[in-house]
């Protein structure tokens, strides 16, 4: 864990010197880039580790994704930070787990249309972090880090943002079906869409959503610039309720599920043409992943966690790993797959790291830079990773183990269950934890116990944004 001391004063001074003389400690000058890369964070909401055909899905199409893989990596042993989008998306941002912002909470899972909270001004997003040192930014998508006007992606580092601010299931009409997600109309939803801080839609078009957000997301790449730029394109599908547009309906052998996934990745085949055609390609790092796993009680309308246990909600593997693809020509060996543990909460300082900068260290990170995973010059640095619900750590991984402290099934509804002794899989032999070896390694139980403890030393309780109300006026 990168726990750093360093003081916001100390932080804004780093970020406030001119780019050339940013440095990294141990980044020996001759493995610096000559020019300070762009970045596009490419987002899937829902998806699934087993709904890409370059992760084995038998029947959806993703000719983009797979090119993107043959072209660059794929990280195999990615996790989210969380298995439901706010903690998940706040995790992203700022590279700390949920639980150290009030990201989380017990009672609430995510942020809501009657939500009066949202990400905090004293934390720092990937964003203010790139933008301090000269990045120009875009958010487009679905933000859910709070829609009231401090949280929004402008006040959080961003120049530019045009999207849904939360999930595209909410705000539900009144008339709307009793099943309203699985058998959709637009109307049925009464979200907003947003330019900046401006709604200019309401209830938004779904059924031209992906393509509106990748016709903003190319043409923000396109957009002449003197700066590298950092674009975040959080796309409100796969979630249900499902829209494709016009060019996707009905064409995929998996339903509307396999025709949404089909466009949003029509789409990741535009954002890197776009690259490709401006002659950006070899200066871009794009990273594809999604932000939990398949909201599986929505059966055909949810997607696949493929070969992993569960999905949305849970602390099983399904709920967390995430089909994730890094992209970055004459940088990322083409073709290979990385099986280093990673997460998402591994971007911040990895992109840190390439910008060439330093963040304030008044706070513990959660992540570790894969810079060196990413261009092959070492091995992944994560050896533990956390499985929170909430507030409650369930589950932790270390090495090829991972230990149950509690669990839940959400696919088949039922309750948390308290596991003592806990349960054991070795997820690297035994992806789907389908064989509990506790019996036998009673010294690993020992040694996660004790992980968990030195971690729960490190979390100070803050008051969950997640459970603040919306005023009235507000
Ligand atoms: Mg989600």
């Amino acid at each position: 864990m990168t726990t750093c001391n360093y003081n916001r004063r100390d932080f804004l001074k780093a970020v406030g010197f001119a780019a050339a003389s940013l440095t990294v400690p141990g980044l020996a000058a001759a493995q610096r880039p000559e020019k300070r890369p762009n970045f596009v964070i490419i987002y899937a909401d829902d998806l699934g580790y087993g709904d890409l055909g370059c992760f084995g899905h038998p029947t959806i199409r993703t000719p983009n994704l797979d090119r993107m893989a043959t072209e660059g990596a794929k990280l195999t042993q990615f996790y989210s930070a969380a298995s439901i989008c706010t903690p998940s998306r706040a995790a992203l941002m700022t590279g700390r787990l949920p639980i150290r912002n009030g990201m989380c909470s017990d009672k609430r899972g995510v942020l809501f249309p009657d939500s009066g909270g949202g990400i905090q001004a004293s934390e720092i997003t990937i964003a203010e972090m790139l933008q301090k040192t000269g990045y120009e930014s875009a958010c487009v998508g679905k933000w859910h880090l709070g829609h009231l006007p401090q949280f929004l992606p402008t006040s959080n580092g961003f120049d530019y943002y045009f999207g849904i601010p939360y999930s595209n299931d909410m705000d539900r009409a009144k008339g709307a079906h009793r099943d309203a997600c699985t058998n959709p109309k637009v109307e049925y939803f009464n979200v907003p869409l947003m330019r900046n801080k401006k709604i200019i839609e309401r209830p938004t078009d779904q059924n031209t959503i992906t393509k509106r957000y990748t016709e903003e997301a190319v043409q923000f790449i396109k957009k002449p610039k003197r700066k590298p730029f950092f674009l975040y394109l959080a796309h409100s599908m796969p979630h249900v309720p499902l829209f494709a547009s016009e060019d996707f309906k009905d064409t995929s052998l998996r339903g509307i599920y396999g025709d949404v996934v089909t466009e949003v990745d029509w789409s990741v085949g535009q954002v890197l043409g776009a690259l490709r055609e401006e002659g950006l390609a070899e200066n871009t790092l794009v990273i594809f992943s999604s932000d939990n796993g398949p909201w599986l009680v929505f059966k055909e309308h949810g997607g696949s966690a493929g070969l992993l246990r569960d999905g949305k909600g849970s602390t099983w593997e399904g709920g967390m790993r995430e089909p994730t693809i890094a992209w970055w020509p004459g940088r990322i060996k083409a073709g290979s797959v990385i099986t280093d543990m990673t997460s998402t909460l591994d971007i911040f300082p990895t992109l840190v790291e390439f910008a060439g900068t330093r963040v304030l260290r008044d706070r513990v990170y959660d992540g570790y830079s894969m810079v060196d995973l990413l261009t092959g010059a070492g091995e992944g640095k994560r050896d533990i990773m956390y499985y929170y619900r909430g507030t409650q750590l369930r589950a932790i991984r270390k090495g090829a183990w991972k230990m149950h402290v509690y669990t839940k099934t959400e696919y088949q509804g039922g309750k948390v269950e308290k596991h003592d002794p806990p349960l054991l899989f070795n997820v690297e032999g035994d992806p789907s934890e389908k064989y509990d070896v506790a019996a036998k390694h009673p010294d690993v139980i020992e040694d996660m116990k004790k992980e968990i403890e030195k971690h729960k030393a490190t979390v100070r309780p803050v008051p969950s944004q997640l459970e603040i109300p919306l005023k009235k006026n507000s």
